[in-house]
């Protein structure tokens, strides 16, 4: 063999010996084939799993079909995948307080929520009074009621009407499209949200609310009660895991400074009561709802969410948890998941 091929040979060995230490050979590529086979198969394992329950305690929202299953991811790049129901909406719920809190660190910075709101998870359950007794309205999460409550009463707007357009236009950018309420859902929320009444007036007690607590209420019922879709809800993840910038419309929807205070708050506090066990089992900061969505973020890679509304007990889509954790089993990208050198 002449010396230059046999050199050519080696040069061309050394580098894939150099690629696969550098690398780690078993890393899943994110290309178009594996990424589809890994919603095929979650979609195939989970698609008969009749366990949870809807949530009841807004009426409308027991009336949503279970059956309701659709998955979708979004890379940071816009390209779209998609497995089993992609048309029907639910009301995207809590997972409206992320983006909601996202406008407020964009517009007040992240020391404000620290200081207005807090950022500690409060490790009880979303709707507690307790939480908010315990800290005297100090040191509530944003990504639980009353949290919640109080980001949206920090909307900047001088009425609650400039305030929703505040709050539907952030939804909507992140999603890519106008967002629009889901009417019965809010109606039958709004006439039965004494409890999320009373924490509002508890907070403005502890002057920890910051706008009428019932108009702030009803913002925080109407954010809640937005309709939105499994893929709407996969590019509002994908614009967090592209650093703000939404990665189908191309716009750019808060800073990347923004995006790195929003997303410990979800890993710490995303998935109320039992967040600690989904990061532990997942690696990703992520958010649902009782709506049955949820949505979960791979840093600098993707957004992936779920439709399936029967929950669990902490108030968390059952099939939602077990599809995208198995997906970032199978892609390995648990951000936690170390090649060593
Ligand atoms: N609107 C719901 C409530 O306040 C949101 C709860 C949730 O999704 O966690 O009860």
């Amino acid at each position: 063999m002449p010396f230059f091929k046999m050199n050519k040979q080696l040069i061309f060995a050394g580098l894939m010996i150099a690629f696969i230490i550098n690398h780690g050979y078993s890393q899943t590529i994110l290309n178009k084939q594996n990424i589809e086979n890994a919603l095929n198969d979650a979609f195939n394992k989970f698609k008969d799993l009749k366990e949870g329950k809807n949530a009841d305690y807004i009426k409308e929202l027991a009336n949503v079909d279970p059956n309701i299953f659709g998955i979708a991811l979004v890379t940071a790049d816009g390209a779209v995948y998609t497995k089993g129901d992609i048309t029907s909406m639910v009301s995207i719920q809590s997972i409206s307080k992320v983006f909601t809190m996202a406008k407020v660190i964009e517009q007040e910075g992240s020391q404000f929520l620290q200081d207005k709101i807090g950022v500690n998870a409060t490790g009880l359950p979303f709707n507690s009074i307790v939480a908010v007794e315990m800290h005297k309205g100090d040191k509530i999460n944003p990504l639980v009621n009353p949290g919640a409550i109080a980001t949206t009463s920090l909307i900047r707007g001088n009425d609650s009407i400039a305030k929703w357009k505040e709050i539907q236009k952030i939804q909507s950018d992140f999603a890519g499209r106008q967002l629009s309420i889901n009417r019965p859902v809010y109606i039958s929320e709004a006439s039965d949200n004494l409890r999320n009444q009373a924490i509002a007036h508890l907070l403005l007690a502890y002057n920890r609310i910051y706008f009428d607590p019932v108009q702030a209420t009803d913002l925080y019922t109407k954010q809640c009660a937005l309709n939105v879709n499994v893929k709407d809800l996969a590019i509002m993840a994908a614009t967090l895991a592209n650093g703000g910038v939404n990665p189908v419309t191309k716009n750019k929807v808060v800073s990347q400074t923004t995006v790195m205070y929003t997303l410990p708050v979800m890993a710490t506090a995303g998935l109320y009561d039992n967040s600690g066990i989904w990061l532990f089992n997942s690696g990703l900061p992520a958010k649902s709802g009782v709506g049955g969505g949820m949505l979960a973020i791979c840093p600098g890679k993707f957004g992936i969410a779920v439709i399936s509304p029967p929950l669990d007990e902490s108030g968390n889509s059952l099939k939602a948890q077990k599809v995208i954790q198995y997906v970032v089993e199978k892609l390995k990208v648990n951000p936690y998941w170390i090649e060593p050198k």
